[in-house]
């Protein structure tokens, strides 16, 4: 599959770019796949595009909410999602820069940068820097110094010169009363990955002001957390007078913008038509940068960028190859200096499953993604310290750990690996390497969870599946042991019940293969309403026994999920006077809002007596209104949790004539039926005896929320149950901890189950 693409991109593509054998179709934080499936570590992040990292579901969204309200829209008219993107723009960006060019890349961003550096100075010089690259449009391209790049396009646009970076007596012999401008990048990524010195900026931007000259920065890659800040030039203290941005700006859609400093705008020359752009500014893109600009402050991908970047140019600094002449950067902007041509090392690496950068012809670029994983991160620099040595591995050899010591490890490392829903490629990753560790067949499946098994192949057996969940809710708590108590997200819910059941299996398997296999399952997205992990392993196996990996506390079992209905409403009415006889659309809204609550407590009365089990369970969830002038909308999310044996559809039909009446518009999603099992079925029966062979008091529970139980459990049948340390009052919460003692507590518990379990090659259903 993987060849018929290259061959057919080979046979149609213009043929200008040099490219490495893959296809990659897929992607997922700081992991993406070829076509046969194979994953590699991402160091390139799609040349600087995806630092918030691959197939973000709020960019998503934000697409899909925005493709269906208005894609396109062009900027001789106003547009909602524009000025919001515009106004947060100027928040952003260093003081002074308060107005906004709007364009679709980075070449683009450079075009309009010297087009509004001419107008706003009457002057037409550019000076521009050695080993700088700017785009390769004509005007970009005549700034961009090197030559292979230019030559073949002679003649460029005239008045650019080219002087030495870091030199500031250079600057001052070039700057003339002509310079409408001086262009630079903070770090020259393609030239090499060169490092701005402060005095140097600070020193041309002064010389820039004093002979009346622009100061363009070019940020098309050092932007949007890249360096350790927002933008680079936070680190220097100085203001540019304009400011060039694309890539990472609208989460991989093509975006750029040229940022307009007072002296710009001051000139009074920026009028009407001096440039302009079709797509400029078109709100699918501004949605995109919206939300990406949301990501990248709530997860602090700056302040990760630093972290790690001085983590991996530490490591990269101390690895002995003659090869390496210098580590340097800033960041997660990296360079390896080698001595000698980067080419076939990028292959090599390439091979073994990470893609890297040249910057120029003898350095290895790092361009990870901000969320990749130190682990992931860390394997990427194995792999570069083997190649770059010649060494098979320079992987140090584990310590010999004491099992118990070791089972905590693994839930602890668990801990540091930032899993959220549809980000969980990196943990995945780690776990199969800690699963074949521990004597267990691992790897990760075609929807993207992670599978270990006692044995290779299940020849046609039932086995015993054990299903925990990777994915956590967002969230981040410093991971720690304190007092017995080790903290971090999905502590509980679920790291500690899969970790759990990975050795537990391993402990099984160390006496030998058992006579019924064991397999354990680390879902994808339980946490969000797809519960695709599941589904895509509900049709694969018929296991004879289920045990879900959710906190129940080691001394109980779960017998019983409620179900789940989630609902997404929204009305919209042209706007009205408050004072006027129509209702708003919030009004209407919260009407059928309290119209389902009446519902509910009315059948509740009738149904379910005292039991929260038995109940019908609604929640607004969310209530969100907005208002342009001539339409207010409502839109709301009401989550039901559903009892046993519970008419959904009869409720949908209920919901939908209500609906109708009040004119709201409803969408149904995320629905699951409740699922119960009986305290009699033998697995329940092996967890109530090897609770009490541990020395617990076993008992049983019903958990008003949703699991995976809810998926498989219709179509596995009857012996399942739903076990694992924790409390699950701390599920979701900023306290979320695990007591260790319990967690090897259910590892004891899980072993007996199994020993017993999967013992046998019968199982009396
Ligand atoms: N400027 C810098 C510093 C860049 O790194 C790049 C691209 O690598 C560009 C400009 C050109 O951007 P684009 O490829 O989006 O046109």
């Amino acid at each position: 599959m993987g060849t018929n693409l290259i061959e057919l991109e080979n046979t149609y593509t213009s043929g200008v770019y040099g490219k490495r054998p893959v296809a990659i179709v897929r992607g997922q934080g700081a992991t993406l796949w070829d076509a046969e499936g194979r994953s590699y570590i991402d160091c390139m992040a799609g040349h600087g595009v995806a630092n918030i990292g691959h197939g973000r579901s709020e960019i998503a969204a934000a697409l899909a909410a925005q493709a269906q309200r208005l894609i396109t829209c062009p900027e001789v008219v106003y547009n909602d999602v524009r000025a919001r993107l515009l106004e947060r723009l100027a928040q952003i960006t260093p003081a002074g820069l308060e107005h906004f060019f709007l364009c679709n890349s980075g070449t683009e961003a450079v075009e309009g940068a010297f087009k509004f550096a001419r107008l706003a100075t009457g002057r037409t010089g550019i000076v521009a820097t050695l080993r700088g690259f700017h785009g390769r449009s004509m005007g970009a391209l005549s700034a961009t110094w090197e030559k292979h790049y230019r030559e073949p396009f002679a003649p460029l646009v005239p008045d650019v010169s080219h002087i030495r970076y870091n030199d500031l007596s250079a600057a001052e012999a070039a700057i003339t009363d002509n310079t409408a401008a001086v262009i630079i990048e903070l770090v020259q990524a393609e030239g090499g990955v060169h490092v701005a010195q402060e005095a140097y900026v600070q020193g041309l931007a002064a010389l820039c002001r004093e002979r009346g000259a622009l100061l363009i920065i070019d940020e098309i890659q050092t932007g949007f957390g890249r360096t350790g800040t927002l933008f680079a030039c936070e680190q220097y203290g100085v203001e540019p007078d304009i400011l060039c941005l694309a890539k990472s700006l609208a989460g991989g859609v093509p975006m750029g913008a040229v940022c307009l400093g007072q002296r710009v705008m001051e000139s009074g020359r920026v009028t009407r038509g001096a440039h302009g752009s079709t797509f400029g500014g078109n709100p699918l893109a501004c949605a995109a940068a919206l939300a990406t600009l949301d990501v990248l402050e709530r997860e602090n991908l700056a302040t990760r960028a630093v972290e790690l970047g001085e983590h991996a140019r530490e490591r990269l600094r101390s690895i002995q190859s003659p090869l390496i002449r210098e580590v340097r950067g800033r960041g997660l902007l990296i360079g390896i200096e080698l001595s000698k041509r980067v080419q076939p090392y990028l292959e090599a690496l390439c091979e073994r499953g990470v893609l890297a950068l040249p910057a120029g012809p003898n350095v290895l670029r790092l361009l990870p993604p901000l969320v990749i994983s130190q682990e992931q991160l860390d394997q990427a620099i194995d792999i570069i310290s083997e190649i770059l040595t010649g060494s098979t591995s320079s992987v140090p050899l584990p310590e010999v750990v004491p099992v118990q010591n070791r089972e905590v490890d693994l839930l602890q490392r668990m801990l540091t690996i930032p899993s959220l829903s549809r980000q969980e490629g990196a943990l995945a990753r780690y776990l199969v390497e800690q699963a074949r560790q521990m004597g267990l067949h691992a790897y990760i499946d075609e929807v993207g969870n992670f599978v270990a098994s006692t044995h290779a192949e299940l020849d046609g057996q039932q086995p015993v599946v054990l299903l925990g969940h990777m994915d956590t809710v967002p969230g981040n708590i410093p991971v720690r042991i304190e007092n017995g108590l080790l903290f971090g997200r999905g502590a509980v819910d679920a790291k500690g019940p899969l970790a759990a059941f990975i050795c537990a299996a391993a402990r099984v398997a160390s006496g030998g293969a058992p006579a019924r296999p064991i397999v354990v399952v680390g879902a994808v997205e339980e946490e969000a309403a797809t519960s695709r992990g599941a589904r895509g392993v509900v049709n694969r196996y018929q296991p004879s026994a289920c045990i879900i990996g959710e906190p129940s506390s080691s001394q109980a079992v779960t017998i019983g999920y409620k179900g789940r209905l989630l609902i997404d409403g929204c009305v919209s009415h042209q706007s009205s006077h408050s004072a006027g006889p129509l209702q708003s659309s919030n009004e209407v809204a919260t009407a059928f809002w309290e119209r389902v609550r009446r519902h509910a407590d009315e059948w509740n009365q009738e149904h379910a007596g005292a039991s929260t089990f038995a109940a019908l369970l609604p929640s607004l969830r969310r209530i969100n209104s907005e208002h342009d002038g001539l339409e207010e909308r409502t839109s709301f999310t009401i989550g039901y949790r559903l009892p046993p044996n519970f008419d959904i559809a009869a409720l949908r039909e209920q919901l939908q004539r209500w609906a109708y009446t009040d004119d709201i518009h409803l969408i149904f999603s995320g629905e699951e039926v409740a699922f119960q099992t009986n305290r009699a079925i033998p697995l329940a029966r092996a967890f109530m005896a090897a609770i009490r062979a541990t020395g617990g008091q076993p008992t049983f529970k019903n958990k008003t929320g949703t699991s995976d139980m809810n998926v498989v459990g219709p179509v596995w049948g009857q012996n399942i149950v739903a076990y694992g340390p924790g409390d699950s009052r701390l599920d979701h919460t900023p306290n979320e901890h695990i007591r260790v003692d319990e967690y090897t507590h259910a590892i004891d518990v899980l072993e007996h189950v199994l020993h017993e379990t999967a013992s046998q090659r019968e199982i009396a259903l």
